[in-house]
């Protein structure tokens, strides 16, 4: 039997919420034993999620957890820790092995990323295509195979400067440190995690092709205007987005 991947999807409520969660489920159909953990940022489970999970047929979890309010007026938020956290709560309550991974709702995924990443034995990693402006976050492997070094356009002094989509983790790692939840510091979140687990760089297990090919994108869908919104003054929106 192939080891589950636990996959953790935080969303919230916007317009563009549900065309991205169409897309990730219509990926994660492709995708053998997985488990989607998909945690809102909401006070009460929306029924458009439910029955998008129910439609799929795609084994899976409804969960909610709320942003603490006093993160949610600040400019740069912790987006998406609250229901992650959530998530390794469950994962630690339900689950003896496998591998999480955390992915974002509006992020790209090539079907691949998932093969590289089954077997992890503690933390895996790849690259991240369309992370800030350079375009690339990525391990750097020696000839040998191990990590030495990482390539990120926004390095601000951490250990690991990795994306949330450029990582995975085993199960039994995360049941083996049970204390450990991804900390509420916006940018900080992969490194403060990774380093709470006590990983070494010669853990981490570098994957795609010693991390020379791009499985993963961290696109961000554009927000939109529907069309059918009033204005304040209760016209009729006449823009086309
Ligand atoms: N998210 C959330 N609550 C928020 C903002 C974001 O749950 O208030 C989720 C979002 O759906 C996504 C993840 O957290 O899965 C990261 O957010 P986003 O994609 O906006 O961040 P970025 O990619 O710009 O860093
Ligand atoms: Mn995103």
């Amino acid at each position: 039997d192939l080891p589950v991947i636990y996959l953790v999807t935080p969303t919230y409520r916007r317009p563009e919420q549900i065309p991205d969660l169409t897309r990730l489920a219509q990926t994660l159909l492709n995708v053998p034993a997985v488990h989607w953990i998909v945690v809102e940022d909401n006070s009460a489970l929306s029924p458009a999620i439910a029955s998008l999970l129910k439609r799929y047929g795609i084994p899976h979890t409804h969960l909610k957890a709320q942003m603490p309010e006093k993160y949610k007026k600040s400019k740069l938020k912790p987006r998406g820790v609250a229901n992650r956290n959530a998530a390794l709560d469950w994962v630690r309550s339900n689950c003896k092995s496998g591998v999480v991974y955390f992915a974002d709702d509006d992020n790209t995924y090539d079907i691949r990323l998932f093969e590289e990443m089954r077997f992890t034995k503690k933390v895996s990693m790849w690259p991240v295509g369309l992370v800030t402006k350079v375009g690339l976050s990525s391990p750097v492997v020696n000839d040998k195979g191990v990590v030495v070094d990482f390539f990120d356009g926004w390095m601000a002094n951490r250990k690991f400067p990795v994306d949330m989509a450029g990582f995975a983790v085993s199960v039994q790692l995360i049941l083996e440190k049970s204390d450990v939840y991804m900390p509420y510091v916006p940018g900080h979140e992969e490194d403060g995690f990774l380093k709470k687990l006590d990983v070494s760089p010669a853990d981490i297990e570098p994957k795609a092709n010693r991390c020379t090919q791009i499985f993963v994108w961290h696109t961000q869908t554009k927000s939109n205007t529907p069309a059918n919104r009033t204005t304040a003054t209760g016209k009729r929106y006449k823009g086309t987005n």
